[in-house]
């Protein structure tokens, strides 16, 4: 008896042993007696147990989906700077992968000395800008943050766009600064001479001509500027107002007489009998900023041809010069703010550098598009092309204006 007793315990302590050495949960043997008691205790604390598992498993599951979801990098790193974890936008960044890289330092991928230094210093309470490491296209702003058991985030940030802006900044408050300064430089030049010298009635008025001149500059830079921040800050024009052409282009032509003084030959020609949608100000200026360069940039003598031409597909407005036109190369900056071919010439005929850039402007508003084309030496056609929903057909009364002119 005793000795069944004893085998049994023995049978049901290598059942145990057996189990114990390999856990498999639902797997808890099945005994008799005490035994039996035994084994539904440690089959349900196995229950919980792994119930607790499954739980923990799925809250990691959720965690690594939310910071997958994150539109930052994100790596997580060990006491030793290992890479525990990282998500998809972080393997982007630094050129990762979490397969063949996951547990190994990250000093070892990203090797840039700033960075190894920023790791290996103590002060993290600032961000770390970088250039990504293979693709050095992309700048961006790391920032590590330490938490737990000496565990880290590695957070990275694409800041470009923001770079590129911030450059553009710059650049173009040391353009507007160095576009005021000449004039003002000039002006107070001519106020110490009226100061200081006895000067004849005539030379005075002679300085004081020029220094009229500069202010005048000075005008229209701050104009031209407060224009392009206007349209810059201002909604897109609507579609409810109605631009009559005929009238406008027949002021086009006008105002490219006068401008001109009767020193170049100017064809007008217009087809098509539709109107604009939008600001009739802003086309005013966009168009007549295109007509006033030509006439500018065409020594005496040349001509400017000024067409319009218009359907209820399409129309297009376009300015012809034999002027002394460009290379291919300057027409993707011609539109940028203060961007000059010619200094001198944009000078002299009072250019600010700024129309093409209002031009560019009140076209982006309007959906139209700009097409540039030119020769040096022989002349340059701009051209600027309204899409349909911008058209609506003009009115007899004004088609017959427009016949006249
Ligand atoms: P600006 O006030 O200097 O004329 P814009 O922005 O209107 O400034 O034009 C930018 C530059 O493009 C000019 O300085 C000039 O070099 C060039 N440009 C514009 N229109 C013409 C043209 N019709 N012929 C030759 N060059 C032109």
């Amino acid at each position: 008896m005793v000795v069944v007793l004893l085998l049994q315990h023995v049978k049901h302590i290598a059942l145990l042993a057996q189990w114990l050495n390999q856990p498999t949960p639902g797997k808890v043997p099945r005994g008799s007696g005490l035994w039996d008691q035994l084994f539904a205790l440690l089959y349900r604390y196995e229950r919980v147990k792994t119930r607790e598992h499954q739980q923990l498993a799925k809250t990691l599951v959720r965690f690594r989906q939310a910071g997958r979801a994150h539109p930052d990098g994100v790596v997580i790193l060990d006491a030793e700077n290992r890479i525990d974890w990282c998500n998809d936008t972080a393997e982007h960044h630094f050129d990762l992968s979490l397969d063949s890289d996951g547990g190994q330092p990250i000093a070892n991928l990203l090797r840039q000395p700033e960075f190894i230094s920023y790791i290996e210093g103590a002060d993290f309470s600032s961000p770390l800008e970088l250039r990504a490491a293979r693709t050095s296209a992309i700048i961006l702003s790391v920032q590590i943050i330490p938490y737990g058991d000496s565990q880290k985030l590695l957070l990275s940030r694409d800041v470009t766009r923001l770079e590129k802006l911030e450059s553009m900044r710059r650049d173009f408050v040391a353009n507007v600064s160095h576009e005021l300064r000449t004039p003002l430089t000039v002006l107070s030049g001519f106020l110490e001479t009226i100061r200081e010298l006895e000067l004849d009635p005539q030379r005075s008025r002679d300085y004081i001509n020029l220094m009229a001149e500069q202010s005048k500059r000075m005008q229209r830079i701050v104009d031209d500027l407060l224009t392009l921040s206007t349209l810059e800050s201002a909604p897109s024009p609507s579609l409810d107002e109605r631009i009559r052409m005929a009238p406008l282009l027949a002021r086009l032509r006008a105002d490219a007489a006068a401008l001109s003084g009767g020193k170049h030959r100017i064809v007008f020609d217009a087809a098509g009998d539709f109107d604009l949608l939008g600001s009739e100000n802003e086309i005013v200026s966009a168009l007549g900023n295109l007509v006033s360069n030509a006439i500018r940039y065409t020594p005496d003598g040349g001509e400017v041809r000024i067409n319009w031409r218009a359907s209820a597909a399409e129309a297009e407005f376009a300015v012809e010069d034999s002027g002394i036109g460009f290379a291919p190369e300057h027409i993707p900056r011609l539109t940028e703010r203060f961007y000059r071919v010619d200094r001198g010439r944009s000078r002299a005929t009072g250019g600010t550098g700024l129309g093409l850039a209002i031009v560019k402007h009140v076209l982006n508003r309007h959906q139209a598009a700009l097409e540039i084309q030119s020769e040096p030496g022989k002349g340059s056609r701009f051209a600027v092309c309204f899409p349909a929903r911008r058209l609506v057909a003009a009115a007899a009364t004004e088609t017959a204006a427009q016949d006249k002119s």
